[in-house]
């Protein structure tokens, strides 16, 4: 029988370094964005502030856990989420990857 650390550690997440599913459209949005939903609606902490002129908003998108909240919560419908191609994203399995 597993352990409940074994059962927490049974998703993983394969990145697609080719494709970044999660983007920001237009990051000059962002600056005039006063709420900044994206920075705390996300489980997987994905989007943080950088202070950068061009891109404010910096996406980690290799952990996003594919549950859909910042599409819905951003007011000016500025992020696009999609599913990461297939073989990708989030991985249930029982084993630990060996790479
Ligand atoms: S909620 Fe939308 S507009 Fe606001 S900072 Fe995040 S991505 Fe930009
Ligand atoms: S889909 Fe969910 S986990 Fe992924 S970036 Fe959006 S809010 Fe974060």
């Amino acid at each position: 029988m597993s352990t409940l650390q074994e059962k927490i550690n049974s998703l993983y997440f394969k990145p697609d370094d080719s494709w970044q599913h999660v983007i920001i459209r237009d990051q000059k949005l962002c600056k005039d964005c006063s709420a900044n939903p994206c920075l705390t609606i996300c489980p997987a902490g994905v989007f943080g502030w950088n202070y950068a002129v061009t891109a404010p908003i910096g996406i980690a998108y290799k952990q996003c856990i594919e549950c859909g909240a910042c599409r819905l919560a951003c007011p000016c419908k500025n992020i696009d989420f999609f599913y990461p191609k297939s073989s990708y994203g989030v991985i249930y399995t029982e084993e630990q990857p060996t790479s």
